[in-house]
């Protein structure tokens, strides 16, 4: 195909490709047979150096779709391993091809990944494909991540492939490119531990601290890097983690393969942001046992964060003795990292600049009436902020009355005004959230009626979730009472 653009603006490297073999495998994505683009993320484009125009033009589609590959291109399928509900399991890209690394005009490295693009060696006895439906619903949930301040992927394109793919019904395909700080996995640790030699664990934990914690090649010439790699990627969790719990948003699927050492949340699912203030709060329809229930994923980050120390244990110190109770040591700062992360979170959520030993109880005896009175958890924070309150059961309660008092008088006991609280909780509480009915409705008018105008509202909404006007007030509206828990279904 001629190149109409002169300049896209890639400028690509690929250094993972750069590993031992044993990591990946090289091959391009499975053509699909008339794509077209159903929404581009022109400013994220734009920050990547890519023309937008560009990318909507016959050869961009072309290349979102996966089938012509740029110049610098250098596709692979990634491997990797991982805990899935707590059973191990050789996993790796099943339907993904990464494309390259695209180096921005600020010198930002960001992989470049098609999902969706076909089979792989790893796909088991999946078909590779990807339906629109779901796409769609990452492209919402991730940029509404992005806007909320969450470190997430993030989704550059989705285009639809004019091929049907089998499900439990028959449902239109489609490619998400995904972009993220990269696609190493604490099961990319886990298949090297297992697989590979000592000497490929070594180059991919020396590759990671390259690409990720380049300072701590500096400071720690004579030190341990290796336990230094193991203390960032705890400290990136942790305060990941804490951004989860303080918005309410609940993963599904926290399986080691879903959680990269860059720290940003990646593998939307059947994820979803919680309504009613339940911490026993489950989506996922085959998450029987609630392991990633809400109030379990600290717990859970830490679980996974185990299994990347182990990997590392001979790295750590040949001495295993030694080496667990450096990694022990490391492992018990999770809590304290979280604690300290989740507690000034919720500070700002309520107006608080100082710090005072009751503060936690006071936060503890919100979050228990909440539960008490069946609370909406994102609107009980906003009425906080707005000082409106709805003529609830909750608001309406002597209990909510007596806690109110309790957290003025903490309020007025700070130097700072009323009003520097009031833009504090402003900036720490989103006034809109991708309420699932919303996100329902949007997938429903996409997939069903080729109508993307309310999945584009939608979207301009959730990228100014810390704005409080009247067309934010409308998208913060709760359902109307439905007669069970909403499901979310992953791997479609
Ligand atoms: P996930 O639950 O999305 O994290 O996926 C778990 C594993 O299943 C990963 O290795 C995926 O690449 C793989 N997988 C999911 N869906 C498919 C599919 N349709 N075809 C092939 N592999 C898949
Ligand atoms: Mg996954």
């Amino acid at each position: 195909m001629e190149t109409s653009y002169k300049n896209p603006g890639w400028n690509t490297d690929n250094s993972y490709s750069h590993l031992p073999e044993i990591f990946f495998t090289r091959l391009a994505p499975v053509p699909v047979q008339n794509p077209s683009i159903v929404i581009l993320n022109e400013p994220l484009a734009e920050y990547l150096g890519l023309d937008p125009d560009y990318l909507k033009s016959e050869e961009g589609i072309q290349i979102l779709a996966g089938n012509l590959l740029a110049e610098g291109f250098n596709p692979i399928a990634q491997a990797y391993a991982g805990h899935q509900f707590g059973y191990f399991t050789m996993l790796g890209d099943g339907r993904a091809i990464l494309l390259c690394e695209q180096i921005t005009p600020l010198k930002k490295r960001y992989d470049i990944q098609l999902k969706g693009s076909g089979r792989t060696p790893y796909s088991r006895g999946g078909d590779g494909r990807a339906t629109l439906g779901p796409m769609l619903r990452e492209y919402i949930i991730s940029e509404s991540m992005n806007a909320l301040g969450i470190p997430t992927t993030r989704s550059l394109a989705v285009v639809s492939t004019g091929e049907l793919v089998f499900r439990e019904t028959i449902l239109p395909g489609a490619i998400l490119t995904r972009i993220a700080d990269s696609h190493i996995r604490v099961g990319t640790f886990q298949y090297a531990a297992i697989l590979g030699t000592a000497d490929d664990l070594r180059a991919l934990a020396d590759y990671s601290i390259k690409r990720h914690f380049p300072d701590i090649i500096e400071a720690e010439k004579t030190g341990n890097k290796y336990l230094s790699l193991l203390n960032e990627v705890i400290l990136r969790q942790a305060s990941l983690t804490a951004k989860w719990q303080l918005t309410g948003f609940i993963h599904g699927v926290m399986n080691t393969d879903n959680m990269v050492i860059s720290g940003e949340t990646i593998d939307y699912g059947p994820c979803a942001f919680m309504d009613t203030y339940e911490p026993k709060t489950v989506f996922s329809s085959i998450d029987t046992f609630g392991r990633y229930a809400y109030s379990n994923q600290p717990k859970i980050a830490k679980w996974n964060l185990g299994r990347f120390a182990e990997t590392l244990q001979p790295l750590i110190n040949k001495n295993e003795e030694l080496a667990f109770e450096q990694i022990h040591e490391a492992l018990s700062g999770f809590d304290k990292i979280y604690n300290h992360y989740w507690l000034l979170g919720m500070r700002e959520k309520l107006g608080i600049f100082s710090e005072e030993h009751t503060d936690k109880a006071l936060i503890d005896d919100l979050l228990n009436l909440m539960h008490k009175y069946n609370a909406d958890y994102t609107n009980t924070f906003r009425a906080l902020t707005l000082d409106r309150f709805e003529n609830t059961a909750f608001f309406d309660s002597g209990e909510f009355s007596a806690w109110h008092s309790k957290w003025k008088e903490r309020l007025s006991s700070q130097q700072e005004s009323e009003d520097d609280s009031r833009q504090l909780m402003k900036k720490s509480n989103p006034s809109v959230i991708p309420r699932n009915h919303r996100v329902e409705e949007a997938l429903e008018s996409a997939v069903r009626e080729n109508d993307f105008s309310v999945m584009k509202q939608l979207l301009e909404v959730l990228s100014s979730p810390y704005t409080y006007d009247a067309e934010h007030d409308e998208f913060s509206r709760l359902p109307k009472a439905t007669s069970g828990p909403y499901r979310t279904f992953c791997g479609t």
